[in-house]
């Protein structure tokens, strides 16, 4: 069995590593210039991008930002999964705010904006701290600015006036005030069967996911149904195939949803060792038509993204249940350069690991780790 995963970065080279023991061959899109490559050499291979379309079972994405030529090309063939709908739901927040609110999903307070003079309507309505938001090709907190109180509003429409708003609208956010930032991963198969993994609790810097933790911790039962009935509503309204995620906020008891991303995601990387079923192969579960993998936790676990550097040392690996995952990329600044998964037998456990990480890694690349580690203790 084959399949062709849109995109060539780490997400289809997990993707790869999962599907050998399957026997499920990944080859990857390079999107750049349409070439078929092997997803962890990223060398190209003998197909052209139409054989290799042909001789899949199943078609999918590593990134929503795909090309709409290539999806269109892709969804001819009904073997793109999830759908380019629920893809370019993931890529346009216009789009995402409007199917949150057709399934009635709670979300933060916004206003799409298409016109600058409308910015000053927002601080009226949703108050004058904000996230301003370019509706695509946004992540990692790219195309986004904040607005801390109404004396910053005229130098943001300053920096907001070369773009073209018609085309590309704002998304304004009211800045939330949560209690923490979770994520659901979840996964829906063909046949419409669902699992969803335990949520997980993600520390960002400057707007970069830096660490997840799950299971999550002190998570009721009804907030943990709450997030499944988010997942079932959003997976079963879209008839979705293949892992989803959901960032949301936590308001006290209420879930927010902040956004969705079409495919497997950073906050489930931890599946890796800290479930019985790693996301990436429920993910080409779904894709081929097999049973899906029980997506429970095995332990407490954590991933901590390496970002940025890559001189530390290896020595790292002698903490028991620790494990690096290193993407073959060279270094740039922000850029995702592997990540670290940590697991224990307990939280406090799981703290002492991370302590113990701490000393091996350059903290300035790290600054949620220590945080971390002294909250788990
Ligand atoms: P990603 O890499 O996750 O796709 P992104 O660039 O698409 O990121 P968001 O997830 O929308 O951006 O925002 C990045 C981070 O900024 C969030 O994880 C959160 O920490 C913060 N943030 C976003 N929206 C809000 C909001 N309305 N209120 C408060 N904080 C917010
Ligand atoms: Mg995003
Ligand atoms: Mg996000």
């Amino acid at each position: 069995m084959r399949v062709l995963v849109y995109g060539a970065g780490q997400l289809a080279q997990m993707m790869y590593l999962a599907g050998v023991p399957l026997g499920i061959d990944v080859q990857a899109v390079d999107v750049k210039d349409d070439t078929v490559v092997h997803p962890v050499s990223k060398r190209p291979l003998e197909q052209n991008l139409v054989q290799a379309i042909e001789s899949s079972d199943a078609l999918t994405v590593e990134f929503e930002h795909v090309p709409e030529r290539l999806l269109e090309q892709a969804a001819k063939t009904d073997k793109l999964m999830p759908s380019m709908d629920a893809i370019l739901v993931g890529a346009d927040r216009v789009r995402e705010k409007h199917l949150l609110e057709r399934f009635s999903i709670p979300n933060c307070p916004h206003r799409i904006v298409t016109h600058l003079d409308q910015l000053d309507d927002c601080v009226k309505t949703l108050g004058d701290k904000l996230i301003i938001k370019a509706s695509r090709d946004g992540y990692d907190g790219y195309g986004q600015w904040r607005l801390k109180d109404a004396s910053q509003l005229e130098s943001i429409k300053d920096a907001l006036s070369g773009l073209d708003l018609e085309a590309v609208p704002l998304v304004v956010e009211k800045m939330l005030q949560f209690e923490r930032e979770l994520s659901l991963i979840g996964v829906r198969s063909r046949s419409g069967e669902i699992k969803v993994y335990p949520l997980a609790e993600n520390l960002h810097h400057n707007g970069q996911l830096h660490v997840s933790v799950a299971p999550a911790s002190q998570v009721s039962e009804a907030l943990a149904e709450q997030a499944q009935q988010i997942f079932t509503t959003l997976a079963e309204g879209m008839q979705y195939v293949g892992v989803l995620a959901v960032e949301m906020f936590q308001c006290g008891e209420e879930l927010l949803v902040n956004e969705l991303a079409p495919r497997v995601h950073n906050s489930g990387h931890w599946s890796l060792s800290g479930a019985h079923t790693s996301q990436f192969e429920n993910h080409l579960r779904a894709l081929v038509g097999l049973p899906l993998g029980d997506t429970r936790a095995l332990s407490p676990s954590a991933m901590i993204n390496v970002i940025g550097c890559s001189t530390f040392s290896r020595d790292l690996l002698s903490i028991p249940g620790c494990h690096l995952h290193w993407y073959g990329k060279s270094v740039r600044e922000k850029r995702k350069m592997g990540h670290i998964n940590v697991t224990a037998d307990s939280y406090a456990q799981l703290g002492e690991k991370l302590h113990k990480l701490s000393g091996y890694v350059p903290t300035e690349y790290f600054p949620e780790l220590e945080k971390e580690a002294d909250r788990l203790l």
